[in-house]
Parts: structure tokens; C-alpha cells; sequence
């Protein structure tokens, strides 16, 4: 009988193990719970706005490997926009605008340096090692949610200062972001099942795990028997995984809320535009659906408070547009230092059974990449091939 990877969740972890997977040949069968795949990188049409809006806007870096790897593999790379390597920032308050790359940031060297540095104490948060100097407000603490969506009084330093290595020392295109003009869906979503039901994969939708064990993986609504030769990945976000993994402990984690405009016309301004003295963040803007994110948001995002904030950037009047609130509760890991010592390795500790998903170990916080990688390590590890990539 021939052996079967069996992979639950299909979130782009588990999508990336099963286009990994499926490109060697091997049988695959995925399994999601919902009536879609994306888990929380997805796209829906929205009745309110008619239009096709993602749950939240994402952004992929040029240093993010495994993730435009993945895209490439799966042709959705052509539904991407290449930005220019910087980021634009506008401070509502003090009226400014200003362009950050890793040449010209807004801190002096020596404060840059200190961000990035490599020695810094394990449980140290970035409002300890950064809070006390001048670019702290209006650089580290947005840059900090941004890259961690942790606020930086509970953020890890060491994590923030390894990230922001790894995209100085990319060179120029580390900083690069990669945009979906046509959502999140049909970039990184849709291709690879489409990729997947080429390769003769198999996707069941409306199956979610409830038991698994030697001999069956159980599912609302039916059993899926497993061979000895079969082999099982558990894609789930931590909050699920935590149920089916021995010693697996629940790990906090933190909101991003997106609240999205319907414009009466597509304004012409960089996207995306870090917001500063405001409550919204980041603004999106694809054709005329504007988009304000929150990261670590803890209150449920105003739309009138944000639209003020935005209006006067976009050259819109009021009244507030026709518009749509997305909060994810669970969007990411809390990046706190002791956090993240535990995040698992691929190995479930169940025989056969390995562990995909963004909150695994990883020199990335919980991110596309993070979840791309973690998917790619767990197929090497069913299928004992360390040879494995996204071709
Ligand atoms: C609003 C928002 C903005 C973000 N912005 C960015 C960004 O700009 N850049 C970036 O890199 N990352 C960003 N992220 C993070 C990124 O979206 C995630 O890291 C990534 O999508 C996680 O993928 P995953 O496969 O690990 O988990 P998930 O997407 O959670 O996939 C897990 C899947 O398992 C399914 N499932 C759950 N329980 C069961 C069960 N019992 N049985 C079967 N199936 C089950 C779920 O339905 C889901 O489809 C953002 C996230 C959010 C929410």
C-alpha cells in the first residue's frame, strides 16, 4: 500500500508542506476544518464594501526566502508587487512624512547599532534595552509592533535585534516588501491548491481533528485510518496544537485588527505608509479600499476615530465610507521572552507525527515565512528528505 502524508490544517504551513510534499511524488491529503484555506492569510469577498478584502494586510519581505520561494513554486509570485526597498512613514500629529531605508534611518548609528546588536540578555524587552532613548516613540516602538506585534514593554529584545540583522545584512532588497494587489488568496492561496490538485493531492475541507492515535486520525465527521507507513502533520495553530501534543503548554498570544474603507476613488499615495502619533499603524491602500491595521490592538478598533486620522492622507471628505472591522483575536505568539523558549522543534513527540506552523522554533517571529519554513522542515521530516525544496 502506498504511504500516505497526512497533513491537518491547511493554513500555509500545511500547504507548504503538502506543495513540498506533492512535488517529490509522494501521496498527500490535506485537511482543514473550514470551509476555505488561508487560515489567518486569506482573502473573502466583502458584501458591505463588494469587494475582495483580506482578513488583514499582510506584507512579505525580499528577505523572507522560503516564502518567495514558495510563491515562485507555485506561480503566485506573479500576483505579487515588488515595492520599492523602503518604507514610507507620515506623523499625524507633527504633520511630517519621512523615508526609512538602512541607510537613512531616523536614530544615530550608534542607536541602530545598539537595536541590533547580538548580545543582549535573554528575558531583556525591547522597552528595556530601547525605551530610554530618543528614537524610541516614533521609531522603535512602531517598528517593534510591526515586526513583532508585541507591545515593546512585553517584546523580546533578542528576537527584535535578530530580525532586524537579518534584514540590514540582506543588502538592499531585504527591505524590499511584496504586496497583493489581488489579495492574499490569489497569490499565496489558490495557486497552491490548484498546484496540489494537479499533483493528484487530495483536500477535504469541513474535517476537523478532534482524537488522533496510532491507528486513526479522528475527524468531524468521519475516522481516516493510518498505515504504519503513513505519516501525519499537524499544520494547527498553537491554541489547537496544544491539545494533541504531549507537554505542550498554551502559549499567550496577541491581536492584529484591520478595519478596511471603501473609497469613493483610489487615492494616490504610498502603500504601505507607516502611520505615527496615531491609533492606526499602517495603511494599505489597494485600488480604493483603504486599510488601517493595529497591531497587539487591546480595544476594539474605532472606525470614526481612525477615519479622522486618515481622511486628511487619502484627500477624502467626510462622512466615514462604507467600511468593515477585522479583528483576529489570535493573529500571533505574544513575542515575549519566555515565550519563546517554548516553541517546539518539527518533532511531536508522537511517532509519525511531526508539527508545522508559524509558532514553532524559528529565528523569525510568527510570520508567513516562519509558517512557509516550518511547513518545509516538517515535510523533510516525514518523508526523511533533507533535500527537499519549493521547485
Ligand atoms: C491580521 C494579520 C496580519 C498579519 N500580517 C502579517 C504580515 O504582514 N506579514 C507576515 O509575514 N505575517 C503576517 N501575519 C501572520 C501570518 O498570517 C501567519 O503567521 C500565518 O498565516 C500562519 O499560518 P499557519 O499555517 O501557521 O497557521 P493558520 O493560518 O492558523 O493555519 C492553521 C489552519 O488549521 C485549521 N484548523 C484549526 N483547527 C483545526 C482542526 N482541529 N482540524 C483541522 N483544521 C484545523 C485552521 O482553520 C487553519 O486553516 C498576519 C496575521 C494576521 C492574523
Amino acid at each position: 500500500m502506498t504511504a500516505i502524508l497526512h497533513i491537518v490544517g491547511a493554513g500555509l504551513s500545511g500547504l507548504a508542506t503538502a506543495v513540498a510534499a506533492s512535488q517529490t511524488g509522494h501521496k498527500v491529503r490535506l485537511y482543514e476544518a473550514a470551509g476555505h484555506a488561508g487560515g489567518r492569510c486569506r482573502s473573502f469577498h466583502d458584501p458591505v464594501l463588494d469587494r475582495v478584502i483580506d482578513n488583514g494586510a499582510h506584507l512579505v519581505l525580499g528577505v523572507n526566502r522560503n516564502a518567495l520561494a514558495f510563491a515562485t513554486a507555485i506561480g503566485g509570485i506573479q500576483a505579487m508587487d515588488a515595492l520599492p526597498a523602503h518604507i514610507a512613514f507620515a506623523h499625524l500629529r507633527q504633520g511630517w512624512r519621512r523615508t526609512v531605508t538602512p541607510r537613512h534611518m531616523p536614530v544615530s548609528l550608534a542607536e541602530a547599532l545598539r537595536a541590533c546588536r547580538p548580545w543582549i540578555g535573554q528575558s531583556v524587552t525591547v522597552a528595556e534595552h530601547l525605551g530610554h532613548r530618543q528614537g524610541f516613540a516614533d521609531f522603535w516602538q512602531p517598528l517593534c509592533l510591526a515586526i513583532l506585534n508585541t507591545a515593546p514593554q512585553h517584546a523580546s529584545a533578542q528576537l527584535f535585534a535578530r530580525v532586524l540583522r537579518t534584514i540590514l545584512l540582506a543588502g538592499k532588497d531585504g527591505l524590499r516588501g511584496y504586496a497583493f494587489p489581488h489579495g492574499l488568496s490569489a497569490a499565496l492561496i489558490d495557486p497552491a491548491l490548484a498546484l496540489l490538485r494537479r499533483n493528484g493531492g487530495e483536500i477535504h475541507f469541513h474535517h476537523r481533528l478532534t482524537a488522533i492515535s496510532q491507528s486513526k486520525l479522528t475527524f468531524t465527521p468521519n475516522d481516516i485510518p493510518l498505515t504504519a507507513a503513513d505519516r501525519v502533520v499537524l499544520a494547527l495553530p498553537a491554541w489547537v496544537a496544544a491539545d494533541f501534543v504531549p507537554q505542550q503548554i498554551q502559549l499567550p498570544t496577541e491581536t492584529i485588527a484591520n478595519v478596511h474603507y471603501r473609497l469613493a476613488s483610489a487615492p494616490d499615495i504610498p502603500s504601505p505608509l507607516g502611520l505615527l502619533g496615531g491609533v492606526g499603524q499602517w495603511l494599505f491602500v489597494r485600488d480604493d479600499v483603504a486599510s488601517v491595521t493595529i497591531s497587539a490592538a487591546i480595544a476594539a478598533p474605532d472606525p470614526v476615530a481612525l477615519w479622522a486620522e486618515i481622511a486628511p492622507l487619502l484627500g477624502q471628505e467626510p462622512p466615514i465610507p462604507p467600511h468593515r472591522v477585522v479583528w483576529e483575536k489570535r493573529a500571533t505568539l505574544s513575542h515575549r521572552p519566555h515565550v519563546l523558549n517554548h516553541r517546539p522543534g518539527t518533532l511531536s513527540g508522537l511517532e509519525g507525527v511531526f508539527l508545522a506552523g508559524d509558532w514553532l522554533a524559528s529565528p523569525w517571529p510568527c510570520t508567513i515565512e516562519s509558517a512557509i519554513s516550518s511547513g518545509l522542515m516538517a515535510a523533510r521530516a516525514a518523508l526523511g528528505r533533507d533535500d527537499l525544496r519549493f521547485s
